[in-house]
């Protein structure tokens, strides 16, 4: 049987709605949220999200300050645009696109954010916070992959969830989010990573109810690795050369779809599954903060 479609397009569209009216109330009120954003170099796929998330601001009447710096900018210039957004009373949310330069520590320029204005969630408060269950800012892409199971009924608790991958922004937050005692929540969680043993990896697949991949490669996750009723949030974005687009390229998850459809119960499409919601969860952050200074 098909796989009922978990789109990320049309919960992204639901909530960007909500949030407009959000915005339009706290502009009642005199606020504008803004929204300070810094790109480093011309990384294309860099360019790319950040075009995405200013005009998705834009869209829902969020002022976006943009900041774009040369390859070479040094590491001190990059933090006095960091301390000026931090000092400015018209921003409250600074997106810092990743990743940086390798000249640049990104470490010490994440921890230079206030974390009053972490929409990213990525300073060591946010995670220290999300981790002991405190009110913060969640991470957009992980948080975005919560809102999905949860708005496609998809029950955590209890539920064998195994993620593939370990990163900062992806695979360790998801896990933590998903094993927290909350809703969505309360799930027996497993993390794979390079590390783990092939054989392990597809033992611990066929047994999950949920598999989260943010692997970074294509077809990590193949249908022979899983069980029929399982749920599969695909947060993977791999360009692949297609010369019948006119851009040249298209973009695949690192999970096999086409395989995948026909055999599980639901799945995130790539393009239209995660990646909007990550978006949406970064509006739905500065929106916060904004709210944050009338509390
Ligand atoms: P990363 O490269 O930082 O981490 C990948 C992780 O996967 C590593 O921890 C590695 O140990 C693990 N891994 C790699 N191959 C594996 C394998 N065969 N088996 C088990 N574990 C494996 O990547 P990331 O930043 O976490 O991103 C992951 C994917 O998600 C990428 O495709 C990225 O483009 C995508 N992404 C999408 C969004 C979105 O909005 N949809 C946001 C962030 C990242």
């Amino acid at each position: 049987m098909a796989a009922e479609l978990i789109d990320g397009k049309l919960l992204a569209q639901e909530m960007k709605a909500e949030l407009k009216e959000q915005v339009s109330k706290l502009r009642d009120k005199g606020i504008i949220p803004g929204l300070g954003v810094i790109l480093v170099g011309d990384n294309p796929a860099s360019k790319s999200y950040v075009t995405s998330k200013e005009k998705a601001c834009e869209k829902i009447g969020i002022f976006s300050d943009d900041t774009r710096l040369p390859e070479d900018v040094s590491e001190e210039d990059l933090l006095r645009h960091v301390e000026r957004m931090n000092s400015d009373d018209n921003i409250h949310g600074i997106l810092v696109q990743l990743p940086l330069p390798k000249h640049i520590d990104e470490n010490r320029i994440i921890n230079a954010i206030n974390p009053h204005k972490d929409v990213d969630g990525f300073h060591p408060v946010s995670v220290g916070k999300m981790i002991l269950g405190q009110d913060t800012f969640l991470p957009c892409t992980p948080h975005g992959c919560l809102k999905l199971l949860e708005r496609y009924d998809v029950k955590t608790e209890g539920a064998e969830v195994v993620v593939i991958g370990r990163s900062n922004i992806v695979g360790k937050p998801v896990a933590n989010l998903l094993m927290r005692k909350d809703k969505p929540g309360n799930s027996t969680v497993t993390v794979c990573h390079t590390r783990t043993r092939k054989e392990d990896l597809l033992a611990h697949t066929k047994n999950a109810d949920i598999i989260i991949v943010a692997s970074g490669f294509p077809n990590t996750l193949t249908s022979d690795m899983v069980k029929e009723d399982v749920v599969v949030i695909d947060v993977g974005i791999n360009r692949v050369v297609d010369s019948s687009r006119e851009r040249g390229y298209r973009l695949i998850g690192d999970a096999d779809f086409e395989s995948l459809k026909d055999k599980v119960r639901k799945i995130t499409p790539v393009p239209g599954g995660v990646g909007p919601m990550t978006i949406t969860m970064l509006l739905f952050n500065t929106v916060k903060s904004a709210q944050n200074t009338i509390k």
